[in-house]
């Protein structure tokens, strides 16, 4: 699976980054940035936990 980041939905709450900072950062204007496609709990935690949508894991 593939973690996918939606830059234009992303509002920079940072709750994917403080979930999980090992996929998961912040480019200087605060919207996320995909580290890297480890599949872990926490990544399926912060998807959860976006406030605006942006994150979700697909095939590819
Ligand atoms: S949790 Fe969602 S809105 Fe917040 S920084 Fe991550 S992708 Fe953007």
């Amino acid at each position: 699976m593939k973690v996918h980041a939606d830059r234009d939905r992303c509002v920079g709450s940072a709750l994917c980054v403080l979930t999980e900072p090992a996929v998961f950062d912040q480019d200087d204007g605060g919207l996320v940035v995909v580290l890297s496609d480890e599949e872990s709990g926490r990544v399926r935690d912060a998807i959860d936990l976006c406030p605006s949508q942006a994150l979700r894991l697909a095939a590819e």
